[in-house]
């Protein structure tokens, strides 16, 4: 068997055409432009690139998009006040702080500090902690992404086995609570670098999405034949091209559907923190999300 490969691009350019139709519809009807700050601090230049992308597919969408650029010895009181100004303005819906931070800054106390109704980011506590309790507000962006890739690949969730390599606060472990939600109903495991015999694990998936930023981790050995490969990794190879955590040519031979990298969650990652500052800008307004 060959797999079909699911074109993330293509999805993103769709639904990224539907929210720009969203926002002039909320600015014909209600005068409102959603508007997402960018907080980046200091001049990594793989943050750099995330955030110049984000800039410019906010502005695609027909989004006001601001950056806001910290020196890279900013100290964590000049960073929490930014914060507490975007907080406070009236036009910015989505705030994101670029991560990582520098070393001397530390990101919980930052991110904590965002309001929850513009947390697009979905990285505050309470955030994190709506979801765990089925109430969830914003999905974090990739999460999110993935649900949809799912979603427009027809994949059927509920009864599926699905599992998740790797367990980070941004990736895996939200997915691992989206997908569990009443309405989603698959069966989770959520694997991690001490799990015990991985490809016996990934075997018994329906469903397996690698986030856990190992090239090639995901072998065709450890698929079941037809099962459904999201891949998540992004890793810089040594020509500084870029590889997901599955060995894509193998596994395609197995796999009855997979996702390219790049070209398959990476945009709709982007796409989906459109998404999230659309629905903050719709729900801080009290109108319905979508
Ligand atoms: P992380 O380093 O915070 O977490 C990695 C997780 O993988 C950990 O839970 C760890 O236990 C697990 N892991 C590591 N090695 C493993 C192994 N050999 N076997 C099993 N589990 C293992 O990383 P993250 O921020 O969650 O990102 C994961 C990957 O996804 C990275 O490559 C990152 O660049 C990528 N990523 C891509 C997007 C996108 O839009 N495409 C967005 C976010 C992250």
């Amino acid at each position: 068997m060959t797999a079909r490969i699911i074109d993330g691009k293509a999805l993103a350019q769709q639904v990224r055409a539907r929210i720009a139709d969203d926002v002039a519809r909320l600015a014909a009807e209600h005068r409102v432009t959603p508007g997402l700050a960018a907080v980046l601090v200091g001049e990594d230049p793989a943050s750099q690139v995330y955030v110049g992308m984000k800039h410019r597919a906010t502005e695609a969408a027909g989004m006001v998009s601001r950056q806001i650029l910290l020196d890279a010895d900013t100290s964590q009181e000049d960073l929490e006040a930014v914060v507490a100004e975007l907080n406070a303005d009236e036009s910015i819906d989505g705030i994101l702080v670029q991560l990582p931070l520098p070393g001397h800054l530390d990101p919980n106390p930052v991110q904590e500090l965002i309001d929850p109704s513009k947390d697009v980011d979905a990285l505050n506590p309470y955030t994190a902690g709506r979801l765990a309790v089925g109430e969830p507000t914003f999905l974090s962006a990739t999460p999110y992404g993935v649900l949809e890739i799912l979603r427009h690949a027809g994949v059927e969730l509920a009864g599926a086995h699905v599992v998740i390599v790797g367990r980070s606060n941004l990736v895996g472990r939200p997915l691992s609570v989206i997908l569990t939600l009443k309405g989603r109903d698959a069966t989770v495991t959520l694997a991690h670098s001490r799990t015990r015999d991985l490809a016996a694990v990934c075997r018994q998936a329906d469903v397996i999405v690698a986030a856990a930023g190992r090239a090639g981790l995901i072998t065709a050995e450890m698929v079941r034949p037809g099962a459904v490969v999201i891949d998540v990794g992004t890793n810089r190879t040594e020509d500084g091209s870029l590889t997901g955590d599955v060995a894509f040519d193998e596994v395609r031979e197995v796999a009855g559907a997979i996702t390219p990298v790049p070209g398959g969650v990476g945009p709709m990652t982007v796409t989906m923190l459109l998404q999230n500052t659309l629905e903050a800008a719709r729900s801080r307004r009290g109108l319905p999300r979508r």
